[in-house]
């Protein structure tokens, strides 16, 4: 059967459910200036890569503000890293220089580069391995993003975070190859998109052969300039560093009646200066964490468990440890996690340029299960969220960074969305969808305040 019932029947119920469900009348206390100050402020410490200064900064920040919040037992959860930093990088052939971005992760060339014949393969799949030698050449590869149907309605046409064919690099690995040159075919006519995010210290992910991103109209025009020549040769350079370093995960609380924990949480790394992603959604689990934490707020019977993740974009590391370091103590209390992501604007590609269509980006609220399908509705309604569809989470692909909980089977209620810029250097302040902040955070106020009140058979 299939797991998606219509939006509708969500609606019909939700209204239904409105009579159940809390809707707090202390909404004033979000503000948007100050929800956008944290977005802000988080902006300004630079790319929160994990590791960085810039990161760190980030990590005393939100300890700062929790404590300023009222939370008790504050922890900044530590962990060691190795901190991959691309220094230089170039491409060029005949002399001629291409425009490119490095691949995060991969490794360097030596500091005077490589020169070795180029080699197209298409999408790189194992059929195309077979056609050519590649050994100790270059291969470029256009690079596809996976895509997301609901009901038939294509939901995400481009998912910035998955290559359907990421394989093509393996293969170009595992035959050899002297370096990888990837197309960014499904994305913007942009180069600067720093990803896929695997980690690099884990040898299973690890990537030995230097890669670049091209551009759509540079990756054609390196094709033309390769379908000129016999056996075309290119320059590559990629250099930089690996250091040891430091993240952490950051925790606080507002202990309830009882043990039972209600989990909010967010990622605070971003790849450049991160405002959608995720500045906006770290911002608001400040928000929320100043509304359950004020000396008024209504006393909860559960506590409130508050996470500040790192390493989102360090194959989810942060909640690798997480789940490591409290398996036993901390996550068996859980009976649901609330996750916030990418309050962000819609854009488009106009002529080659990057314009804002004017609205928020089509958000999903992730659900677990029907009970928490319907308060989200309800929620989602109650307080006028925009272009937002409450979607059930079941054992399909999507992604979120609650992934982990979803995994060990945490309840989740968790609003996205995945616009394609969330990796680029474009996502700054002025994509942040603001009129959208603090419907969210009465939204997930509401969604927590109900969860409180439920009992814990009926969360899972
Ligand atoms: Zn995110």
């Amino acid at each position: 059967m299939n797991r998606f019932i219509f939006p509708k029947f969500f609606i019909v119920v939700a209204l239904v459910f409105s009579l159940l469900a809390c809707d707090s009348d202390d909404k004033d206390v979000f503000s948007q200036d100050e929800i956008v100050s944290f977005i802000e402020d988080l902006v300004s410490f630079g790319y929160r890569r994990p590791g960085t200064e810039a990161e760190l900064k980030a990590e005393q920040y939100i300890m700062d503000k929790f404590a300023g919040f009222g939370l008790s037992d504050i922890q900044q959860e530590s962990f060691e890293i190795v901190v991959w930093d691309a220094q230089t990088y170039s491409l060029s052939i005949n002399e001629q220089s291409i425009p490119c971005f490095y691949m995060p992760y991969s490794a360097f060339t030596p500091p005077d580069g490589i020169s070795a014949e180029l080699v197209y393969l298409g999408e790189g799949s194992e059929e195309d391995y077979l056609t050519a030698d590649v050994a100790g050449k270059i291969v470029v590869v256009d690079m596809r993003f996976g895509s997301f149907d609901l009901f038939g309605i294509p939901i995400i046409e481009a998912a910035s975070w998955y290559f359907t064919n990421w394989e093509a690099y393996n293969l170009a690995m595992f035959n050899q190859a002297a370096g990888f040159v990837g197309i960014l075919a499904d994305y913007f006519d942009r180069n600067t998109y720093y990803g896929p995010v695997d980690n690099p210290s884990k040898p299973l992910f690890e990537r030995t052969i230097p890669g670049l991103w091209l551009s759509r109209s540079d990756g054609e025009q390196l094709l033309q300039i390769m379908a000129d020549q016999e056996s075309p040769q290119a320059d590559l350079f990629l250099t930089g560093s690996m250091e040891p370093g430091e993240t952490a995960n950051i925790i606080g609380f507002i202990p309830g009646k009882k043990e039972e924990i209600i989990m909010v949480h967010s990622h605070h790394d971003s790849v450049f200066e991160g405002a959608v992603e995720d500045g906006s959604g770290t911002a608001e689990v400040l928000a929320l964490a100043k509304y359950f934490g004020r000396d008024n707020a209504p006393k909860l019977n559960r506590t409130l468990m508050f996470l500040s993740s790192t390493g989102h974009f360090y194959n989810y590391m942060g909640h690798q440890v997480f789940l490591e370091k409290h398996m036993e103590d901390l996550l068996p209390r859980v009976v649901a996690d609330v996750c916030v992501e990418h309050i962000g604007l819609e854009v488009e590609e106009v002529d080659g340029r990057i314009v804002k269509t004017g609205r928020n980006n089509l958000t999903g609220v992730l659900a677990t299960n029907t009970y928490l399908s319907l308060i989200s509705t309800n929620a989602v309604l109650a307080n006028g969220l925009k272009r937002t569809l409450v979607i059930p989470w079941g054992d399909d692909e999507m992604e979120s960074d609650a992934l982990y909980y979803h995994e060990i089977d945490i309840p989740i209620v968790s609003l996205i969305s995945a616009p394609l810029y969330l990796y680029d250097i474009i996502d700054t302040m002025d994509l942040v969808a603001k009129d959208q902040l603090v419907p969210v955070a009465c939204a997930l106020a509401d969604i927590i305040t109900t969860i409180d009140k439920t009992p814990t058979s009926w969360l899972k």
